[in-house]
């Protein structure tokens, strides 16, 4: 289907439907698609949408969204599920964070364009027909090749109508971790999604390359958990308090690198409280001397940790976020 006739108001209630909405064609001249997982509630209610595989290596989200729709009975279901299990599908063949064929991130392209290289075209039409027309948006990342963080939600933070319902939805997805964002840069699912005013998710984890089930079966239960919180399932977990709640940009960015090559050995873990100017870790030669010392730019509690030892000079290692 053309991704402009798209219009899920026209599934038929109680019904569950798979599709692909064509986007582009690319100059190899294949089609460029997103695959869209529809479930139109037997009952009105509110619609809930969610990405996955908006970055190429990165399994669990892609994963999740379709055991959560395969396990939705729509008879049961109000309102509408909207679920995009591989966003980027250039970068989930090539089993990369950025697309092969424009190089972008499209973590970083929203809102996209109509006319723009592929990964702007997705970002443009995945705005525009999926997030625009959503009361949450869940976007489903992992740490990917490289990096590890604790399995955790992150939500906006920020005092408005829409951050007090993304923050009361983090808590209902139940992860023993949740970060907020009083500010977000640009480019992302989530910002766009707040530039429309629309409360949102995201979820990290420790995965790299790899899909790990056990953060599946957490991603699973969190969607089918804020499910019941927006009552669209009638069933409703009692999930308790988060054990971390961190406050911080969760800008990638912004994080602590590298300024040799080598091996990356740590002396902390995630969730670590860590001291400005405590020793993080090490980068070695090969031949066991110490290139680098890694001291913590800033105190606070370790979220992300570059999980792959090789290093080149320059790499995003570390990341730090405050205690909420
Ligand atoms: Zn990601």
């Amino acid at each position: 289907m053309r991704v402009e006739q798209f219009d899920p108001a026209a599934v038929r209630a109680g019904t569950k439907q798979a599709l692909y909405l064509d986007v582009a064609v690319l100059a190899s001249g294949d089609p460029l698609r997103l695959p869209v997982l529809l479930a139109q509630g037997a009952a009105s209610g509110p619609t809930l949408a969610l990405l996955g595989g908006v970055h190429g290596d990165e399994y669990e989200g892609p994963h999740a969204i379709r055991q959560v729709f395969q396990a939705l009975d729509p008879a049961v279901l109000r309102g509408l599920f909207i679920g995009v299990p591989v966003t980027n599908a250039p970068a989930f063949a090539a089993g990369r964070r950025e697309s092969p064929i424009d190089g972008l991130n499209l973590a970083r392209v929203f809102p996209g364009r109509r006319d723009g290289s592929p990964t702007e075209r997705i970002a443009f039409w995945v705005d525009r027909s999926i997030i625009g027309r959503a009361d949450l948006l869940i976007d489903l990342h992992s740490g990917g090749t490289h990096w590890a963080l604790p399995t955790l939600v992150g939500y906006d933070a920020r005092d408005t109508a829409a951050g007090r319902a993304s923050r009361a939805a983090a808590v209902a997805f139940g992860t023993p971790v949740i970060w907020g964002h009083p500010q977000l840069a640009p480019g992302r699912a989530v910002s766009q999604a707040a530039v429309r005013g629309i409360p949102w998710l995201y979820t990290e984890c420790a995965s790299g390359g790899w899909l790990d089930r056990e953060v599946v079966a957490v991603y699973v239960r969190g969607v089918t958990n804020v499910m019941g919180y927006l009552g669209m399932l009638s069933s409703s977990a009692d999930v308790g308090a988060p054990r971390h709640r961190l406050r911080g940009t969760g800008t990638v960015e912004e994080a602590q690198r590298t300024t040799t090559a080598g091996f990356l050995d740590w002396e902390v873990r995630l969730l670590d409280t860590v001291e400005r100017g405590q020793l993080l870790g090490r980068v070695y030669g090969p031949a066991g001397e110490v290139r680098e010392e890694l001291r913590a730019g800033a105190g606070g509690v370790a979220v992300l940790l570059r999980a792959t030892p090789s290093v080149a000079a320059g790499d995003p290692v570390f990341m730090v976020a405050e205690r909420d």
